[in-house]
């Protein structure tokens, strides 16, 4: 195997799932497997985790036919846009759509009522309160509600909404008048008003979600019948001010080994470009994985690795398949162990040094560098 892999560590994401229910229960649970498990590979974290979940969420439908592939049993809702040629997957595989037009939910309802299988295919409708991205807007969500029970050949089983700004802390000061955020709360009440539609028809209230991991922190009255926890299931928070009231912790440790050590001289350049230079006589060793796995290039001159315990400079541009650090003084030789992420240094601080966020840091942990699950 590679020198270079991603060490999961699957009893920390369940101990991460186990914290996130106690603090919502009664509320189900459905964590975000979507883009590989946010990195941390799809194949071992979902078989893994089948039993202690309620539902299984993906972006897309192919994410959710390998989950099948996989061998998952358990429910499986495709939250991203879906395109009306891909509905034959939906009975095809047994999974949930995300209905987020009316479009969408007349063209299911018919294919289903072809389609020889008597089994009603289920829906999520999709409202959009204030993410504009897809979904049907909760001014116009009356009439689309009112085509849904005349889908026969459909089972709502539920209804959602997705929040635009949940990882701010104290909405009240932050979010004036004057400003662009749309506030969680204003999305809730939104949301609340055309859930009243099930009332108002004495119709059975479909199951209601709301929070992602934003909104399983900030807005305990949105948990409703079921959360849709990512970064947090991950072990990450998805701001860096919001209190840190669930006791999670980041399963990841990215690990390498020092493929090439030498001493440079004073003076001479590290890497393409000559973007860094030596000041005195140092050691320079060679870590073999670069930003085709992932480790940004924008990092260069930036990041830190640690090695032996201690911290220190990556150096020079960072190339495709690897990059340079410096050791200075330090006896540090081919084959010792290098930790680009865990073990003292955190998503966040890659996000810092490549300019991005912790969700882009994993999830852009790419497929050449094999995930081992411990
Ligand atoms: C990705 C996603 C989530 C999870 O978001 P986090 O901020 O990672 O918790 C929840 N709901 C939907 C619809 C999503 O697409």
């Amino acid at each position: 195997m590679r020198p270079t892999y991603l060490e999961v560590n699957l009893s920390q994401l369940k101990k991460n799932l186990e914290a996130i229910r106690a603090h919502v229960a009664p509320a189900k649970v459905m964590p975000m497997v979507k883009a590989n498990a946010y990195g941390h590979g799809i194949e071992g974290v979902a078989p893994f985790i089948e039993s202690y979940v309620d539902y299984f969420g993906v972006a897309l439908v192919e994410e959710a036919i390998q989950l099948r592939g996989l061998g998952i049993k358990k429910p499986i809702l495709v939250a991203g846009g879906t395109f009306i040629e891909q509905l034959p997957l939906f009975f095809k595989h047994d999974l949930t759509l995300t209905a987020s037009s009316s479009d969408l939910l007349i063209a299911a309802d018919q294919l289903a009522r072809e389609a020889s299988t008597r089994k009603r295919l289920k829906v999520h409708l999709k409202i959009d309160t204030g993410m504009e991205r897809v979904g049907v807007h909760e001014y116009e969500a009356e009439e689309f509600l009112q085509k849904s029970p005349a889908c026969r050949h459909l089972e709502v089983e539920g209804i959602y909404t997705h929040l635009a700004n949940s990882e701010i802390l104290d909405s009240d000061s932050k979010l004036s008048a004057t400003s662009k955020l749309v506030d969680s709360r204003i999305q809730l009440e939104r949301f609340q008003e055309v859930l009243r539609f099930y009332e108002k028809h004495s119709l059975p209230m479909p199951m209601r979600h709301v929070c992602n991991s934003g909104g399983i922190l900030n807005l305990p009255e949105a948990h409703l019948d079921m959360v849709r926890p990512g970064v947090l299931f991950y072990g990450v928070y998805p701001g860096r001010e919001i209190e840190k009231k669930i006791d999670v912790k980041p399963a990841l440790t990215w690990k390498s080994k020092v493929a090439y050590s030498k001493v440079t001289l004073s003076g001479r350049s590290v890497s393409y470009g000559s973007l860094w230079q030596a000041e005195a006589r140092t050691r320079i060793v060679t870590i073999p994985c670069g930003y085709a796995d992932g480790y940004f290039r924008r990092m260069t001159n930036q990041a830190r690795v640690i090695i032996h315990g201690k911290s220190y400079p990556q150096v020079g541009r960072i190339c495709m398949d690897q990059f340079m650090v410096n050791v200075g003084d330090d006896d540090v030789q081919v084959g010792d162990e290098v930790i680009l992420l865990g073990g003292g240094i955190t998503a966040e601080e890659l996000a810092d040094w490549a300019g991005t966020n912790e969700y882009e840091v994993m999830t852009n942990i790419s497929a050449r560098v094999p995930r081992v699950f411990i």
